[in-house]
């Protein structure tokens, strides 16, 4: 029996233990399906303050797992499957078929890397179609590859493919980029890339359906309406992503409830307490607007502080 299950191994999941481990609660962390989250697929960290020469965001998640370790956090590479509540406890089911029991649980699960919806690359997955530069960068090393979408994501994977691909060419849907100004002055300075503004993809390996690896992808301009084809043999999507909420769709309808239309949780407005006395949730899961680790993190403390008080509460009554 715990007192905190976190499920999530961001910057939000780990903050809180380190929070509630320290305050000697009996903490465990879920890891999920990828540990440490989406900080695992990013490389320069540059606005996390107290880095000054910014750092790596594997290893920034790396540090803050070894730091809730050291208040004796338990990390489990156990994936939630679902939850449930009976009387006074939370019972977690995870897809390994063992079950934990918590008095009181921190949704931080965060968000998952969104796919095209109008195209089939899943089978290209692993073969040229990519949601993460940092993982598969270096596997095209001076080939041509495209990147889509045009957030910080989409504009930091590009300069990264800088350093190993011939070519980029990053594909846009509008006129305009939403990335931050000075990613974008990176970008525009940098020869290797290309910018095709009201694009989308529409297909890939049109003329070559069995090949086994991507081979060329067709853009159509959304004003024009003209198609073309580009040889690229990889192609990075990088068009946002959705909150990471499986294992709530799973459960009982009480946990159901904490989701909101668009499938984030809903906590009350400026904290981290949910409908749910014992419930909490912070980091991406929460949060459609900033999405950042510092505020993850700091929403991650929130719901820490949220989660000792409520045991302080169970346990002594106070
Ligand atoms: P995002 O800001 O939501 O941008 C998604 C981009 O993909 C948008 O340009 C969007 O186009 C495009 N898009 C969405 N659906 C599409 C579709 N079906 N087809 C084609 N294009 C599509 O996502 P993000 O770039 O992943 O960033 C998410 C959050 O993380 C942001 O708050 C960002 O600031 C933050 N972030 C920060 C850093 C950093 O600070 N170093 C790095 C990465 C991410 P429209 O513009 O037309 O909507």
């Amino acid at each position: 029996m715990y007192d905190v299950a976190i499920i999530g191994s961001g910057p939000a999941g780990l903050t809180a233990a380190i929070y509630t481990a320290r305050a000697k609660l009996a903490t465990v962390v879920f890891e999920g399906p990828q540990p440490g989250g989406q900080l695992t697929t990013t490389t320069d960290v540059e606005n996390y303050p107290g880095f000054i020469e910014g750092i790596q965001g594997p290893d920034l998640v790396d540090n803050m797992r070894k730091q809730a370790m050291r208040f004796e956090t338990e990390c489990l590479q156990e994936v939630v499957k679902e939850l449930k509540h009976k009387d006074d406890r939370f019972i977690i089911e995870c897809e390994s078929g063992k079950q934990f029991e918590s008095l009181s649980v921190i949704l931080a699960s965060g968000a998952v890397a969104r796919l095209l919806p109008d195209v089939d690359t899943k089978r290209l997955s692993g073969f040229g179609v990519s949601s993460c530069a940092t993982c598969d960068a270096f596997f095209f090393k001076g080939q041509d590859v495209a990147v889509v979408g045009g957030g910080d994501s989409a504009v930091e994977e590009a300069l990264f493919l800088t350093k190993f691909a011939k070519k980029v060419t990053l594909i846009h849907r509008r006129d305009s980029l939403r990335a931050e100004k000075i990613l974008q002055n990176r970008l525009f300075d940098n020869d290797k890339i290309t910018v095709r503004f009201d694009n989308q993809v529409v297909d890939v390996n049109r003329e070559d359906i069995n090949a086994e690896t991507l081979q060329h992808i067709h853009i159509k301009n959304v004003k024009t309406a003209e198609e073309e084809m580009l040889s690229v043999t990889g192609m990075f999507i990088a068009i946002g992503h959705d909150p990471a909420v499986h294992f709530i769709q799973n459960s009982e309808q009480k946990f159901k409830e904490l989701l909101r239309k668009n499938s984030y949780i809903e906590t009350y407005k400026g904290r981290a307490t949910t409908n749910i006395p014992g419930v909490f949730a912070c980091g991406d899961v929460v949060d459609d607007i900033y999405r950042q680790a510092v505020t993850a993190a700091g929403s991650g403390c929130m719901a820490s502080l949220e989660a000792i008080g409520y045991l302080d509460k169970v346990k002594n009554g106070s």
